[in-house]
């Protein structure tokens, strides 16, 4: 007998939105029948018209606890994940301290972990000059992949590899390295200002293009698996489709903030907008949208990388002094859903962004699918509901947010992990690790 089914006439698989009834048994989607079929269950739950999806992944997120757990905690933003949607997480590994770039760094960042987490978590490694010869070990250990940044990260504990530093690290590990790709020989010193224009002038679309450049140059020198994170500039695209129609295993993610928001309308002093690399202007968005469609960027990510408000210098509006990172792990569905329903796109084509492929990103094959053996990691959405963005609501330890205000689209009821629903009293996220060799 089943421990639990769900049907929904709107349930998102991998073969397109259909309805549908997803059976459960220790854990795991055991069957996916028809809407109507008659299944032995202890629990039958019919969602009607809401939509069915599979939990979200988020394969960028910072949590910074340790060390800098006023900024975020494990608590605070993996129940921030479950409330929008997103029952996986991959940990970014700077901004907490230690930073994740040695074996004793993870078992530290997973003793803090351990027994606080609402959605399962996963952990990037960090490539810093002189610790390549760590990595292998960090590998084994479990984590899902390397990040490395070309230009300052905003922390002195996380500096950044110069192009040797990089190659030298490719050579020492086949694993997956992710990139904060802006090169610092482009990257100007902002003026103190309260005028978004003077920012990001300082962060040219050129900086994205030359480290880009750097980290394809890398990946096909060492045949290595080179990911960009939050890609902003859409000039750097013909690139990545030039470096992949020859074979270079380059991807590209970018976020809900650079599909969404537009340079022209940041208002003066609004620091929640400052990120890095910055928000652009619609025109880029719109090369963005197409590069999604056409999958040459493989998915959508929502890069929470949180602060204190102090941090962010909201009474001066100082564009130049304020951290940059928006934190948007609970509102990146609705964000992105409100914007693609405009452009057109179906739901099914979000959940492949959000949940399938950067499940596929990471190796988390029973991750991101309503399908038969994946965990059973769900949400219930109601795609046409509407709310507006209060940031009271908001689960992260900082409700800093510029979608305050808006009204977005598509509401989450319900969010399951592993066919238990989250309801913010008991943690029952799992650490995880890298499953694949
Ligand atoms: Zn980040």
């Amino acid at each position: 007998m089943a421990d639990l089914v769900v049907r929904s006439r709107r349930a998102v698989t991998p073969a397109g939105q259909r309805p549908a009834a997803v059976e459960i048994a220790d854990g795991r989607i055991v069957a996916v029948h028809e809407y109507g079929a008659r299944i032995d269950a202890d629990h039958d739950i019919d969602l009607g018209e809401l939509a069915l999806l599979p939990g979200l992944v988020d394969t960028h997120v910072h949590v910074n606890e340790p060390g800098r757990t006023e900024w975020e905690g494990f608590a605070t933003a993996t129940r921030a994940a479950a409330a929008g949607g997103v029952t996986a997480i991959i940990d970014m590994p700077l901004n907490s301290i230690p930073p994740t770039v040695t074996v004793a760094a993870l078992e530290v960042k997973r003793a803090a972990a351990a027994g606080q987490c609402h959605v399962d978590v996963g952990f990037w490694g960090g490539a810093v000059p002189g610790n390549t010869d760590d990595l292998p070990a960090l590998h084994d250990a479990g984590v899902f992949g390397f990040k490395a940044f070309l230009a300052d990260s905003g922390v002195p504990e996380f500096p950044p590899l110069d192009p040797d530093g990089l190659a030298g690290a490719l050579a020492g590990v086949d694993a997956r390295f992710v990139l904060h790709a802006e090169d610092p020989h482009h990257l100007h010193a902002a003026a103190s200002s309260p005028a978004y224009a003077d920012f990001l002038a300082s962060r040219p679309p050129d900086a994205e293009h030359a480290a880009v450049a750097t980290a394809i140059a890398a990946a096909r020198a060492a045949r290595a698996r080179v990911h960009i994170l939050h890609l902003s500039a859409a000039d750097a695209l013909p690139l990545i489709a030039a470096a992949r129609a020859d074979g270079v295993r380059v991807t590209a993610e970018t976020c809900p903030h650079y599909l969404t928001l537009d340079a022209a309308e940041i208002p003066a002093g609004a620091t929640e907008f400052k990120c890095c690399p910055p928000i652009r202007d619609a025109a880029n968005a719109d090369r963005l949208w197409a590069a999604l469609a056409n999958g040459l960027i493989s998915c959508v990510v929502s890069d929470h990388s949180p602060c204190t408000p102090e941090l962010k210098h909201a009474d001066s509006g100082d564009f130049a002094a304020a951290w940059g990172g928006i934190a948007s792990v609970q509102l990146g569905l609705p964000v992105v859903w409100t914007a693609a329903r405009a452009r057109g796109h179906s739901l099914a084509e979000v959940v492949d962004w959000m949940a399938r492929r950067p499940a596929d990103l990471v190796g988390l094959t029973r991750k991101g699918r309503l399908a038969v053996g994946a965990d059973a990691d769900l949400v219930a959405f109601d795609p046409d509901a509407t709310f507006t963005v209060d940031p009271s609501r908001l689960h992260h330890r900082n409700p800093v947010t510029p979608y305050a205000g808006r009204t977005l689209s598509g509401v989450v009821h319900t969010t399951w992990l592993r066919g238990r629903s989250v309801t913010g009293d008991q943690p029952h996220g799992r650490l995880l690790e890298r499953e694949d060799p």
